[in-house]
């Protein structure tokens, strides 16, 4: 068993199971999730047999870690991780603003401005079932899911690694491998052990869950009203261009998507965040921004469009710079704000829907 699967009550348990004092459990927890260690001879404060029998009982060591890749402006990491049954899952970490303006970016994560922004985006699958055309992960099919602990030590590596540069995560992304939605529970389970506040303590505002459009997992989330921000892959204004490109869409169409997304927004009051990769002369143009206006019309909601990013599988190609610009300005007429994102990591395969589980840059 992975220690990082365990919640803290089942921590607890097993620890009385071992007849150990309960504090023994906020001493793990503390150490785990605030200490961020990572192997058990790290826990100087437990017994040498206690920290025996840790080892010799759970796993520390989630995946090996196969191969990193920086950009070229250093600005972006990618990991790529072996999980114990060779499955590879890829986890990739942005920094945000010149770290040479402020080496010493200490203290919490919240407070802090956008400039030092240090976001992970991390996997939720090894692969996708959902088989989206222009994404290297659904090019490559669905192998598992990823367990609670597996989704957190992916957090837990990067946040080891900025600590020694006095630095700290300051956002996390569930648009890596993977549709969260598709591995509902355990990504929850890693979203609550994340945010606990006796262990590591990350704030539910900070996430953000990107979802390919599974609307019975939308409408709970919307129930659930976490605080956690909800992204949509939308990618196009009506179903029959839609199902082209993502094949999901012929199980939930727009309409139904819209309407959940419709319903979370009452239910939570939080802005809903659309999706959009813009591909040359396919979702680009003018009429689509005012189709996809009219559909978004009312509701609280903002789209974020980002020229689609190359894939060995997929012959599309990106939207330029003016028609970025253009579609932009048409949703906004209407009333729809809009921002073009910036690629990130395209020269190492970190971008957007270029996560294949691959050694090749
Ligand atoms: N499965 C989830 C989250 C992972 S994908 C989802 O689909 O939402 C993260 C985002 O990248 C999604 O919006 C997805 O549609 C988008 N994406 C996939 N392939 C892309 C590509 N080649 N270029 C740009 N964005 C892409
Ligand atoms: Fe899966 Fe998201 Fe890629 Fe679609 S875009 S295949 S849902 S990871």
């Amino acid at each position: 068993m992975l220690i990082y699967d365990l919640d803290f009550t089942s921590l607890t348990s097993l620890l009385k199971e071992w007849n150990e004092p309960a504090y023994r459990a906020k001493q793990i927890w503390q150490g785990l999730y605030q200490h961020l260690y990572s192997s058990p001879d790290q826990f100087t404060n437990l017994p040498k047999t206690f920290r025996e029998k840790l080892a010799e009982s759970l796993a520390f060591a989630p995946f090996k870690v196969k191969t990193y890749l920086d950009s070229a402006d250093g600005f972006t990491r990618k990991t790529l991780f072996e999980l114990p049954d060779k499955n590879l899952i890829e986890a990739v970490l942005m920094r945000y603003g010149d770290p040479a303006d402020n080496p010493q970016i200490t203290g919490s994560p919240t407070g802090r401005g956008a400039k030092h922004r240090r976001t992970l985006c991390i996997s939720t699958q090894a692969g996708c079932a959902m088989g989206c055309v222009f994404c290297a992960t659904g090019q490559m099919g669905f192998k598992r899911h990823l367990s609670s602990g597996e989704i957190i030590a992916q957090v837990m590596y990067y946040a080891r690694m900025l600590k020694e540069e006095n630095q700290v995560v300051t956002n996390i992304v569930l648009m890596g491998m993977g549709e969260p939605f598709h591995n509902y529970d355990n990504t929850m389970a890693a979203i609550d052990r994340l945010n606990d506040p006796d262990g590591y303590n990350f704030g539910a505002r900070r996430f953000t869950i990107s979802t390919v459009g599974l609307v019975p997992q939308i409408r709970r989330f919307a129930d659930e009203k976490r605080q956690v921000n909800l992204a949509i892959s939308l990618h196009a204004a009506d179903d029959e261009s839609r199902v082209s490109m993502l094949p999901i869409n012929k199980k939930y169409k727009i309409d139904d998507v819209i309407d959940a997304c419709r319903y979370y927004v009452a239910q939570t009051h939080r802005r809903i965040t659309f999706e959009w990769a813009l591909i040359n002369g396919v979702n680009d143009t003018t009429e689509v921004a005012q189709k996809l206006a009219a559909r978004l019309k009312g509701l609280l909601c903002h789209v974020n469009a980002i020229p689609l990013n190359p894939t060995i599988g997929y012959s599309g190609q990106a939207t330029s710079r003016e028609r970025a610009v253009s579609f932009k300005e048409s949703l906004e007429q209407a009333g729809i704000p809009c921002t073009i994102r910036m690629r990130r990591g395209i020269d190492i395969h970190a971008g957007c829907g270029q996560l294949a589980g691959t050694l090749s840059s």
